[in-house]
């Protein structure tokens, strides 16, 4: 599931890691440098050393020791290493090569410790990369840059510490913009099935094949494990194998199917499924209608009057993941067409790119329901962006 989308994000991270490489590099021999002033500065000059060293003061004079004994004790300390001897605090010579080092490992351990701040220069080429493979994973563009630009957003002005892994940091920020735009235009269809007056009259739409049949049959097992009543209506009478495809699924579901003959009018059989579950209280009915190719208008005309003779409360419209930028644009044209209230992505089990699945709810305006991730009627989630992103992001398997 989504393996080239979680193969393409590595470009982005790459290019962010090694920009901040970059920046944490100039920062360490800055900070280098800096250190190394720093200690030339403390150091006595060399004039002011042999002064001292030559013209003893008077009142020490007589505890004055003598060149060859600083000489010798300064040997013995440099060898043994010791830095508390007060004799080796005479040793000014040279500085002491292991100083020098402590200084500077201390300096560059600071540095590790330390932060830089990250700024849009240093975006350009990470979110350049990270646009291109949004892109290339069938994410449509302006969701694609809405996402850039809130990763950016996220990412300007952060303070990361330079020891601190820079993929985590890619991935947080690209998380929280996925998780945002995925969260938008909720809506919970268990609470809308709850409270919604009986019989709730739910319609399916879209084009042939992409498993709006299977998951009409998925939602009613989903909606009978609850508790509900349902019945299905054999709206698609344009096609024979449709209404004999539902009537399996009815057969095995244990579910009543209201059909008509082949060729009659959709409008009519889902009046007469709301008809049989008014008087049978039934809770839910579940229509399913043509195939609808969404460029033939006159099939786009007839969807229009079926959703005005029957006034459905929830119109779903249902595509497959792995259409990609197609199933966006078909959705976005049904959704121009009738007032679709969400949607259903099927086949997102076999989907690697995912960007039907973040796109299709941004672009319809509308929130994605349920995904089918199987052909078994459990294989239905309930749509949750925490699920999804985790999916995406390759922190947990489907
Ligand atoms: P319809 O023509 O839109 O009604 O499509 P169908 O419901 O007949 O489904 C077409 C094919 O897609 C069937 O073989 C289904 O088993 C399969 N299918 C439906 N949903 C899923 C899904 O979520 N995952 C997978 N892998 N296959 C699915």
């Amino acid at each position: 599931m989504f393996n080239r989308f979680k193969e393409k994000l590595s470009g982005f991270k790459e290019a962010l890691s090694s920009k901040l490489q970059e920046k944490a590099a100039q920062k360490e021999s800055q900070a280098e440098l800096e250190a190394q002033n720093a200690e030339a500065q403390a150091m006595p000059a060399p004039g002011e050393i042999s002064k001292n060293q030559d013209i003893p003061d008077k009142e020490s004079s007589s505890n004055q020791l003598t060149r060859a004994e600083v000489q010798a004790a300064s040997n013995r300390s440099d060898a043994s290493n010791s830095s508390s001897n007060s004799i080796s605090s005479n040793n000014f010579a040279k500085p002491k090569p292991k100083n020098r080092f402590s200084i500077l490992d201390k300096a560059k351990s600071l540095v590790f410790e330390q932060e830089i701040i990250i700024d849009e220069k240093d975006l350009t080429d990470p979110l350049w990369a990270l646009e291109m493979a949004l892109l290339e994973s069938d994410v449509a563009l302006p969701v694609a840059e809405q996402i850039v630009s809130s990763v950016k957003s996220e990412l300007v002005g952060h303070r990361k510490k330079i020891g601190v892994d820079t993929g985590q940091l890619a991935e947080d920020a690209l998380r929280s913009a996925l998780v945002k735009m995925l969260s938008a235009n909720r809506l919970d269809f268990d609470e809308y099935i709850k409270t919604k007056e009986k019989p709730v009259k739910i319609l399916f739409v879209g084009v042939n094949g992409t498993g709006k049949t299977t998951s009409i049959a998925k939602v009613a097992r989903y909606l009978m494990d609850q508790g509900y009543s349902v019945v299905l209506a054999a709206g698609d009478t344009f096609r024979a194998g449709a209404i004999e495809q539902l009537e399996v699924h009815g057969e095995r579901l244990g579910l009543k199917v209201i059909k008509h003959k082949t060729g009659g009018d959709p409008a009519a059989v889902i009046f007469d499924s709301v008809e049989y579950a008014r008087a049978h209280n039934k809770d839910v009915v579940l229509a399913d209608t043509a195939g609808r190719l969404h460029t033939n208008i006159n099939l786009m005309d007839q969807m229009r009057k079926i959703v005005r003779v029957t006034k459905p409360d929830l119109l779903i419209f249902v595509d497959e993941a792995i259409a990609g930028n197609d199933a966006v644009e078909r959705a976005r044209l049904f959704n121009e067409s009738v007032p679709i209230g969400g949607s259903i992505l099927t086949k997102t089990d076999a989907d690697a790119k995912g960007g039907s699945a973040i796109s299709i709810a941004y672009i319809t305006g509308k929130p994605v329901l349920f995904l089918g991730v199987g052909q078994n009627y459990p294989d239905l989630v309930k749509f949750e962006p925490q699920w999804l992103v985790d999916r995406l992001l390759g922190e947990a398997e489907a």
